[in-house]
C-alpha cells in the first residue's frame, strides 16, 4: 500500500509530518512522493489563519480529485484543521475518511488501517486526545523531509502567551517542553544522519523549562546541546521579547556555534497596540531588549514580525510603528494584516480595520522595510559570509546557500561561483560581489 503525504503549515507541523512518515514506514508501508500513485493521502494542515485555512481546503479538495478519478481510496486529515474543526470536517468535506487531532500522530497507522480495511460505506473514523491534550507523547522518532544537513528541533508543544488574535493555545494547547535528555538524543540522532544546522523552534522557545524545571531553562538546553554533539550551527527561532535572560544572551554571545541571530517576533510597538493585543511587555521593555542584545552581540542579525490593522490601530499607532521600523533597521521582517479568527478574543473587539486600510498599512511597511534590506545588503559588499552550501544551479552554473544571518525557508539566499562543485551541506566562504533584493552574490573564497 503506497502512502502519500501533503504537509502544510510551520516548522513545527512539519516535524509531526517528519514523525508520521516515520510510524507509516516503521508499519511497512510505502511512501510515494506522487500523489497520483498513492492509496492513501494523509493532508498534515495549518489553520491559524483565514489564509492557512483556504490552503488546507484547497489541498483537501485536489486530494478528494484523485479519489473520485484515479484509485486513491481514502483521505487522513491531520494537523491544526483537524483539532480545530474536528468531525465538522465531515460535513464540509465529505471526501476525508478520517480526521486526527494534533495529539493523535502516535495513532496514524491505526487510522490507515481503519480507513483501508473493510468498513461500512461511509463509516467515519476519527482520534483526538481532547480529554488529555496537555500530556500527549510529545516528539517522535523522524524521516527528516528537509536536506540532510539542517533540521528543526521542536523543543515544546503549545503555547501560554495568549495573544488576543491567536487560536494556537487552543488548538495546540498549554505550553509543554520536552525533557532535556530527549532533546539531546534527538540531536545526537540528528547529527548522525549527517545535520550540520540545527534550527530550534517552538511556539516561543524563549518559556522552554519554565513548565517542567520551575526556570527559564533555554540557555542551558543550548549549552548542553553543543555540548553533547558537534553540530555547527545551532539557530533560534521563535522568541518571546520579555523572556530574553540575560544567562540567554550570554549563552548566545559567548557560545561559537550558536549563531548570532535571532527571530523575535514583536507584533508591535506602540504600547496601545501591545496591550490589546495581550503581549507581555511594553514599547520600552521592546527598545530595552534589542539595545541590551545589540549591546552585548553587536553582530547580531535580528528577524521580527508585525501585525498591522489590529482591531482599534490608529493612524498614530501605525506611524510610531513605521519610526520604529526605520529606526531599528532589523535585518528581517515579515509584515501580515491583522485576520480576525474565530474563538480569539480580538474577534468580537471593536473598531475591526477595514481590509484596505490593512493591505496599505502593511504594503507601505514591506516596502520600507525592502530598502532597509537593500541598504543592510549594500553594506555587506566586500564583505567575505560563511555559507551553508545548499546546492548548484546547473542552468544558471552557480552554486547557491545560506549565510549564517539568512534562516530556512524564510530568509534570504547567497548566490556563489566556484571552479570545483561543492557538496551541499559543506561550509564555505563567499565574498560579496552584489545584491539584489533579499539575495547576495559573490565568489567562493576558501572552503
Ligand atoms: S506567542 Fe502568541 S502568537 Fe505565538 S503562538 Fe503563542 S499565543 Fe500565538
Amino acid at each position: 500500500m503506497k502512502i502519500g503525504f501533503v504537509s502544510l503549515g510551520c516548522p513545527k507541523n512539519q516535524l509531526d509530518t517528519e514523525v508520521m512518515l516515520h510510524e507509516v514506514l516503521q508499519a511497512g508501508y510505502e511512501i510515494t512522493p506522487e500523489d497520483i500513485d498513492a492509496d492513501v493521502i494523509i493532508v498534515n494542515t495549518c489553520a491559524f489563519i483565514e489564509s492557512a485555512k483556504k490552503e488546507a481546503i484547497e489541498n483537501i479538495l485536489d486530494v478528494a480529485w484523485l479519489k473520485k478519478n484515479r484509485h486513491l481510496k481514502a483521505i487522513i486529515v491531520t494537523g491544526c484543521l483537524a483539532e480545530r474543526y474536528g468531525e465538522e470536517i465531515f460535513q464540509e468535506l465529505p471526501e476525508v475518511d478520517a480526521v486526527l487531532g494534533v495529539g493523535s500522530i502516535h495513532n496514524i497507522v491505526e487510522a490507515i488501517e481503519a480507513v483501508t480495511t473493510k468498513k461500512k460505506k461511509g463509516s467515519k473514523v476519527k482520534y483526538f486526545s481532547h480529554e488529555d491534550k496537555n500530556t500527549v507523547r510529545l516528539g517522535g522518532d523522524r524521516v527528516l523531509t528537509t536536506p540532510e544537513y539542517t533540521a528543526y528541533l521542536k523543543i515544546a508543544e503549545g503555547c501560554d502567551n495568549r495573544c488576543a488574535y491567536c487560536a494556537i493555545p487552543a488548538i495546540r494547547g498549554n505550553f509543554r517542553s520536552r525533557p532535556m535528555e530527549d532533546l539531546i538524543a534527538e540531536a545526537k540522532q540528528l547529527e548522525s544522519l549527517g545535520v550540520k544546522e540545527l534550527v530550534v523552534v517552538a511556539q516561543d522557545i524563549t518559556r522552554y523549562g519554565l513548565d517542567l524545571y520551575g526556570k527559564y531553562a533555554l540557555a542551558e538546553l543550548l549549552r548542553k546541546l553543543t555540548d553533547a554533539t558537534s553540530i555547527s550551527w545551532v539557530r533560534l527561532l521563535y522568541c518571546y521579547p520579555d523572556k530574553i535572560t540575560d544567562e540567554l544572551i550570554a549563552e548566545m554571545r559567548d557560545n561559537p556555534r550558536i549563531l548570532k541571530y535571532i527571530d523575535l517576533p514583536l507584533q508591535h510597538i506602540s504600547d496601545h497596540m501591545l496591550t490589546a493585543m495581550n503581549r507581555h511587555g511594553d514599547g520600552a521593555m521592546i527598545r530595552e531588549v534589542l539595545s541590551k542584545l545589540r549591546r552585548e552581540i553587536p553582530e547580531i542579525v535580528i528577524r521580527t514580525t508585525f501585525i498591522v490593522g489590529f482591531p482599534g490601530e490608529t493612524e498614530q499607532d501605525f506611524e510610531e510603528l513605521c519610526e520604529f521600523v526605520k529606526a531599528q533597521r532589523f535585518d528581517h521582517a515579515g509584515v501580515f494584516p491583522y485576520s480576525r479568527e474565530e474563538d480569539t478574543p480580538a474577534y468580537d473587539f471593536p473598531d475591526q480595520i477595514d481590509e484596505q486600510i490593512k493591505q496599505d498599512r502593511m504594503d507601505l511597511l514591506m516596502r520600507m522595510q525592502m530598502e532597509i534590506n537593500e541598504d543592510l545588503n549594500r553594506e555587506k559588499i566586500g564583505k567575505t559570509v560563511d555559507v551553508i552550501c545548499e546546492d548548484y544551479d546547473p542552468v544558471a552554473e552557480v552554486h547557491f546557500g545560506r549565510s549564517a544571518a539568512d534562516a530556512p525557508e524564510i530568509d534570504g539566499k547567497v548566490y556563489f561561483r566556484a571552479e570545483q562543485r561543492i557538496a551541499p551541506g559543506s561550509f564555505v566562504r563567499v565574498k560579496v560581489r552584489r545584491v539584489v533584493d533579499y539575495d547576495l552574490y559573490g565568489n567562493l573564497v576558501t572552503k
